[in-house]
């Protein structure tokens, strides 16, 4: 016992303070990739080297429509090693969370000229604003937010609906010693019908249809549904095929998209954060 009572105070304090804090995020964390669009003079081979066809182009008319989907995206880093110009670059942005998933689209449209580079650019509807910020409860110290908004603890019904785990090993971090979710007054339970969110990895595959339906009519009103990950997002790599229905949104409403594959517990949180903010709102009298 005076083992175990010297190596904790051996070990100190390993609990983070995100979202009061910045995170500190290890050397090889790999986020979001951003692209210097107005300098950019050939995404060629950057769209060839995507695995996922996040980042894709299209030729028509002596005009390429250059496209970036962050639901898509996989954080791999192939289309920056592959475009050697220096016009994508791997940040460690990781709060990505939005509300809306067009929001996760970003479209670039430039002149093509003959030897098949990008001339200037024409026209651009940005997606991924720096981040949805709009929701008190990213501005409030969380556990107050928590409080004004459920007068309670906040409870998550977490549902794998088809996932390959990758997501459930970062959802299962947020309760260990370093993320202690329980701190901020989140708490994962067991039922649906205790459940204030669920948040749902996928894709969800066919199997997992209706027991998602049933999940999501058995959570008490009012109720918020996260998507998190890809392939909650979008289907990921597996779509929408045989045996999967695709994204968390093609079976129940979404208040919330978290990209990422699989999307790490600072993003994680910051996404169930945002979620927050939509629960006050659905609270409002109408
Ligand atoms: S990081 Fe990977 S998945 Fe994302 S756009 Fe680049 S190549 Fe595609």
């Amino acid at each position: 016992m005076f083992r175990i009572l010297k190596k904790t105070f051996d070990t100190g304090l390993v609990t983070i303070d995100y979202p009061d804090a910045p995170p500190r995020l290890s050397e090889n964390f790999r986020g979001a990739p951003r692209f210097h669009l107005a300098n950019w003079h050939d995404a060629r081979p950057a769209a060839e080297a995507c695995p996922t066809g996040a980042l894709s182009i299209r030729d028509y008319g002596g005009i390429r429509e250059v496209t970036m989907d962050y639901g898509l995206c996989i954080f791999c880093g192939e289309c920056g090693a592959a475009d050697q110009s220096g016009a994508v670059q791997m940040t460690r942005e990781f709060e990505l969370a939005v509300r809306d998933k067009a929001n996760l689209v970003l479209t670039a449209q430039y002149d093509v000229s003959f030897d098949g580079t990008q001339q200037h650019l024409r026209q651009l509807h940005r997606g991924l604003q720096p981040v949805e910020q709009d929701t008190a409860a990213l501005e409030l110290k969380v556990h107050q937010a928590i409080h004004q908004t459920l007068g309670r603890s906040l409870a998550i019904r977490e549902v794998d609906a088809g996932s390959c785990n990758g997501c459930e090993v970062e959802i299962v971090a947020l309760n260990n010693p370093v993320y202690d979710l329980e701190r901020l007054g989140i708490h994962f339970v067991a039922s649906p019908r205790h459940a204030d969110m669920l948040l749902v990895t996928g894709p969800v595959t066919r199997n997992m249809e209706l027991a998602l339906l049933k999940t999501y009519r058995a959570t008490p009103e009012p109720k918020v549904v996260v998507a998190v990950g890809a392939c909650g997002i979008s289907g990921g790599i597996f779509g929408r095929n045989y045996a999967t229905v695709g994204a968390v949104d093609q079976v129940v409403p979404v208040d919330v998209f978290i990209p990422g594959c699989p999307p790490r517990p600072h993003a994680l949180l910051h996404g169930i954060l945002l979620a927050l903010g939509r629960i006050a709102e659905k609270q409002l009298p109408l």
